[in-house]
C-alpha cells in the first residue's frame, strides 16, 4: 500500500469480494443460471451446486450440510431464528394470548388466568437485528424482553443469566439469543457456558456470529448451540447474502411464506450463484485465520500500543486479550468520535466512530453505554478494524494520523 492511498480499517462493516470469489460465482449467474428447484439437467446441475456449497461452508462452521439455511444476510438471519424459534416456543409451551385476551400488563393482577406471558433472554449489547425482533416480540405478542447486562470489558454477567432463567419465569423463557464478538469492542463471549447455562434451564440459544465467521473458529455443534446467524459480506461474499444455521431439533416457524425452499424456512428461489459465493469466501477466510491469526493479534496489539503512546488519555474499549484479532477499539477523551473519523478520512484513514450498521446516524455507542462509560466519553468511540495484518508501515501511518488528528482537534 503506497502512502498516498486511502487505508480501510473498516472491516467490521464490510470486507471486498476477491476475484476468486467473484470468478466461481460467476459461472452460475451465466451457464448455470437454471432454478435449482428445476427437474431438468441444467436445473440438477444448480442443484448439485448448491449442495455442494451448503456442504462446504456447514463444514466450515462445524454444522451438518441440513443446519444450512440460506438467507439475505445477518439482519434475515437474527430475525427468522429470535421470532421464528421465540412463536414456535411460545405456541410449544402453551404461553402467550392462549385465551384470546389482551396483553394485559406485567403488573397488572387482572390479567387473564390463562395468560402466561412468554419471555425472551438477550444481553444488553445485541445488535438492532436481534434487539428490533425481541421488541417486535413484545410488541406484538407481550413478550418480556429481558436484557442480561455486561461488565466494563463487554463480557455478558453469566451469574444474571443463570438468575434469569431461574424458576417460573425460567420456564416461560422461550430463547436466549445472544452474540460471539461485538461489533463495536470485539469482545468475545463464553458461548459454550451460555449455552449450557440456557440448556440447564431447557432453553435454546440463538447466536449471532455476524462479526466472528471467518475470524476466530466456530464449532456450532460442538458448541451444542441451536441456532447461528452469519452474514457474508463480513468475510468476503457479496452483501446482501447470509445464512442460519438451525438445527432439526429447534422448534422454529418460518417469517416468510412461500414455496418452500430451505426446509420451508426461507421460501424463495435460492441464489446458487450466492450459495457458492459464501462457502468459498467463508473458506478463504478460514484459511487466511489459520495462516495469519498470530500476524493479525500482534499488528492488533502494536496498533493498540501506538495509540496509546501517542495519545496517552485514549482509553482501550472491551477486553484486551478475549477480542477479535483486527479489532481496535478506543474512546478519545475530549474530542468526538465523529470530528475524529471525518479528520482521519481527510487524511486518508477510513474508520468506524461505533457500530456498522446505524446508517448515517452518529448515535452513542450502545455497547459502551451498556459497559457503563460516560455518555461524554462514549461519544468519542472510534473503532479501527481489518482482516489482514498490518504492516510496520500502515501502523506508523495511522498512529501519526491520530496523533495530528487528535491534537488538532483539542487545540480548538
Ligand atoms: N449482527 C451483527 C453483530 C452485526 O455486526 C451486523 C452488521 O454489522 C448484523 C448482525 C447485520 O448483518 P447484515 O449487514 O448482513 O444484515
Amino acid at each position: 500500500m503506497t502512502d498516498s492511498e486511502a487505508l480501510y480499517l473498516d472491516a467490521a462493516a464490510t470486507e471486498p469480494v476477491s476475484r476468486d470469489v467473484i470468478d466461481a460465482m460467476t459461472p452460475f449467474l451465466t451457464d448455470a443460471y437454471a432454478n435449482p428447484a428445476s427437474v431438468h439437467q441444467p436445473g440438477r446441475t444448480a442443484a448439485r451446486a448448491l449442495d455442494a456449497a451448503r456442504a462446504s461452508f456447514a463444514a466450515d462452521l462445524g454444522a451438518r450440510p441440513d443446519d444450512v439455511i440460506f438467507t439475505s444476510g445477518g439482519t434475515e438471519s437474527d430475525n427468522l431464528a429470535v421470532k421464528g424459534i421465540a412463536m414456535a416456543r411460545m405456541r410449544q409451551l402453551g404461553l402467550g394470548n392462549v385465551g384470546g385476551g389482551d396483553f394485559g400488563d406485567a403488573s397488572d393482577n387482572t390479567t387473564q388466568a390463562d395468560f402466561r406471558r412468554p419471555r425472551i433472554v438477550i444481553s444488553s449489547i445485541e445488535h438492532p437485528a436481534v434487539s428490533g425482533s425481541a421488541d417486535w416480540l413484545a410488541r406484538w405478542f407481550g413478550f418480556d424482553v429481558v436484557r442480561i447486562p455486561v461488565d466494563d470489558e463487554a463480557h455478558i454477567d453469566l451469574d444474571a443469566l443463570d438468575r434469569a432463567l431461574d424458576g417460573e419465569a425460567g420456564e416461560r423463557t422461550t430463547l436466549v439469543a445472544m452474540m460471539l464478538a461485538n461489533n463495536e469492542v470485539g469482545s468475545v463471549e463464553p458461548i459454550e457456558r451460555i449455552v449450557s447455562i440456557a440448556h440447564a434451564h431447557h432453553v435454546p440459544v440463538h447466536v449471532d456470529a455476524v462479526q466472528a465467521a471467518g475470524l476466530i473458529p466456530i464449532r456450532m455443534r460442538d458448541w451444542d448451540v441451536d441456532s447461528l446467524a452469519v452474514s457474508g459480506h463480513k468475510f468476503g461474499a457479496p452483501k446482501g447474502l447470509g445464512a442460519l444455521l438451525v438445527r432439526g431439533r429447534t422448534p422454529i416457524e418460518p417469517i416468510i411464506s412461500g414455496g418452500g425452499q430451505e426446509r420451508g424456512l426461507r421460501s424463495g428461489t435460492q441464489n446458487v450463484a450466492g450459495a457458492v459465493a459464501l462457502a468459498i469466501a467463508l473458506r478463504r477466510s478460514n484459511t487466511r485465520m489459520a495462516s495469519h491469526y498470530r500476524e493479525l493479534v500482534a499488528s492488533r496489539d502494536m496498533l493498540i500500543d501506538a495509540v496509546r503512546r501517542v495519545v496517552p488519555r485514549a482509553e482501550l474499549t472491551g477486553d484486551p486479550e478475549r477480542r477479535l484479532p483486527g479489532h481496535v477499539s478506543f474512546v478519545f477523551p475530549g474530542v468526538t468520535g465523529e470530528a475524529l473519523l471525518v479528520d482521519l478520512d481527510a487524511r486518508g484513514i477510513a474508520c468506524s466512530s461505533g457500530s456498522a450498521c446505524a446508517i448515517g446516524r452518529h448515535e452513542i455507542p450502545p455497547t459502551l453505554l451498556a459497559m457503563g462509560i460516560e455518555p461524554q466519553i462514549a461519544k468519542s468511540a472510534l473503532r479501527m478494524t481489518f482482516r489482514e495484518p498490518l504492516t510496520r508501515v500502515d501502523i506508523e501511518r495511522i498512529s501519526l494520523a491520530i496523533e495530528e488528528s487528535y491534537a488538532a482537534l483539542t487545540k480548538r
